[in-house]
């Protein structure tokens, strides 16, 4: 199990802030800092950790760490809305060989590049579990009678679906062309930020409108949809949150870079 370890306590959406560090030694490099939020670190063997060898974003590079090696230590354990658990992860003089340096110093932008990668399977995993709420929803309304009538049958329900499918194929679609550009290499970052932006929010709103329609059924652990909620709002925020999402799309719109910065 490979966890990936970019966040830390000060680098959250600022990524390239990040602080923990790789410094020379005679037997390759030492690692010294934390991270936190890292799916999966409270039982991975390997962190795919982003470091700092020298100052900027120009310093930013990869090793990979194994979690027994000696100076890793697990701090607090935690569990996301999802259920996913994390644990806080330190390292003290952790020893990394050179054959463990993923990407050298310069390498960051190459690493998210790559990353675009892991941003359409994000987008993905929102559109499928979206689609998958909707069609939960859908089998409920022609089922479920209220008034005598089943709830399919109600326009205020109706128009509801109507909205669900709407968002629900314009996400595909979006996902579709940022993954047919990543075909023919690695994928646009800015196809790639209008499908994830687009399929974080379309599978969220669509599961919560789905659970919404099903009414304390879609509430409670009878079914999935509940989940689906909950994991959907979580790539909201994860592999580059909407917001910072947006920031790029405006960028790509005006073509020009906004430093978020002061
Ligand atoms: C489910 C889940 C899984 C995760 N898995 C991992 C993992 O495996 N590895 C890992 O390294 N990290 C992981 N993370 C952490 C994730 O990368 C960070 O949560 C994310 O980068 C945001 O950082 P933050 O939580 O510190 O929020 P902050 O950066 O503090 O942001 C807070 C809010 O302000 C907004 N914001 C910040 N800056 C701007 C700006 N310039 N313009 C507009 N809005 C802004 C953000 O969008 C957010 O809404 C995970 C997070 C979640 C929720």
């Amino acid at each position: 199990m490979i966890a990936v370890g970019m966040t830390e306590p000060g680098a959250g959406s600022a990524v390239t802030d990040l602080a923990t560090r790789a410094t020379r030694d005679a037997k390759g490099w030492r690692i010294n800092g934390s991270k936190i939020f890292t799916t999966h670190s409270a039982y991975a063997d390997l962190i795919l950790a982003y470091v700092r060898f020298g100052p900027g974003v120009a310093g930013i590079g990869s090793v990979l760490i194994e979690t027994k090696a000696q100076g890793v230590q697990q701090g607090r354990r935690s569990q996301f809305m999802s259920g996913e658990e994390w644990a806080e992860l330190k390292f003290e003089d952790v020893l990394v060989p050179e054959d463990m340096v993923l990407l050298g110093e310069g390498g960051f932008k190459k690493q998210i590049a790559g990353f675009n990668v892991e941003r359409i399977g994000n987008a993905a995993r929102s559109a499928a579990l979206g689609r998958y709420a909707f069609e939960a929803a859908r089998a409920w309304a022609l089922e479920r009678k209220q008034f005598g009538r089943l709830l399919c049958e109600f326009q205020g329900l109706q128009w509801k679906f109507a909205d669900m499918k709407l968002k629900l194929d314009a996400a595909q679609l979006l996902l579709y062309r940022a993954a047919a550009n990543a075909d023919r290499g690695l994928p646009s970052p800015e196809d790639t930020a209008i499908a994830k932006a687009y399929c974080n929010q379309a599978g969220f709103e669509v599961a919560n409108e789905a659970l919404q329609v099903m009414g304390a059924t879609g509430y409670s652990r009878e079914t999935l949809v509940e989940y689906c909620v909950r994991r959907c709002r979580g790539w909201m925020i994860a592999g580059g949150s909407v917001e910072i999402l947006k920031n790029r799309i405006a960028e790509a719109i005006f073509n020009r870079s906004f430093s978020q910065r002061p």
